[in-house]
């Protein structure tokens, strides 16, 4: 059904809209697009909605800790309980990707630096500092790199280490959502919020439980 929605979408945008829509702002759902690359009387573009590759974070991190339930990582403890995969922590992962992608939002290699400096951020140890991707300067949100602007990284301590064993789980995650391929569809970071709210207003109104709504809407 909503892929006929958006193929007669596509189709009536030129005879009766004499419009043509360049872009399409996908979901995250890959079905509809090659059908519609198909059908569409021009070539379109698919961009991603950040709001839901943002969201693609979060869902991967909580599978990869439901498929690890009751087995062993690598340093022979579970994936859950106390500073391991919390949800805090996978939260906090997700919003700082989200933010990663819509504040670099005109370069992949950007976006793409400013997510493995997330990973690499909390992956650091007193005795492995991996900061090289942390925005450097005494304003900047790494506490490390600003203890070298001030010249007291000496005294620095890690604190809230994530461990090794749990940062290794995560990597190959970090690494699929960090592809170009993947973000190059964020450049100018689209978002499907305003469709969304929209589709909720509409139904608001005409609430599918009942019918005759055609001159309210
Ligand atoms: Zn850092």
């Amino acid at each position: 059904m909503e892929v006929d929605g958006m193929k007669e979408i596509f189709q009536r945008s030129v005879p009766q809209r004499n419009a043509i829509y360049i872009k399409y702002i996908g979901n995250g759902d890959t079905k509809p697009f090659p059908e519609l690359q198909r059908t569409a009387p021009y070539s379109i573009e698919k961009v991603e909605c950040v709001g839901h590759i943002q969201k693609r974070m979060g869902a991967t991190l909580r599978n990869i800790k439901t498929m690890h339930r009751g087995k062993k990582l690598s340093d022979g403890k579970s994936i859950s309980g106390k500073n391991r995969l919390t949800d805090k922590f996978i939260d906090t992962i997700t919003t700082y990707y989200g933010n990663a992608i819509r504040q670099n939002n005109s370069s992949v290699s950007d976006m793409r630096q400013a997510i493995w400096a997330i990973y690499c951020h909390y992956r650091s140890t007193d005795e492995e500092p991996m900061h090289h991707f942390c925005p450097i300067g005494d304003n900047s949100w790494c506490k490390y790199l600003k203890a070298v602007a001030t010249n007291s990284a000496s005294l620095f301590k890690h604190k809230n280490i994530v461990p090794i064993a749990i940062m290794d789980e995560i990597k190959p995650i970090i690494a699929e959502l960090s592809a170009p391929k993947l973000l190059k569809k964020c450049v100018r970071g689209k978002t499907q919020n305003a469709n969304e709210s929209f589709n909720s207003t509409v139904w608001n109104y005409c609430p599918k439980t009942s019918v005759g709504h055609l001159k309210i809407l």
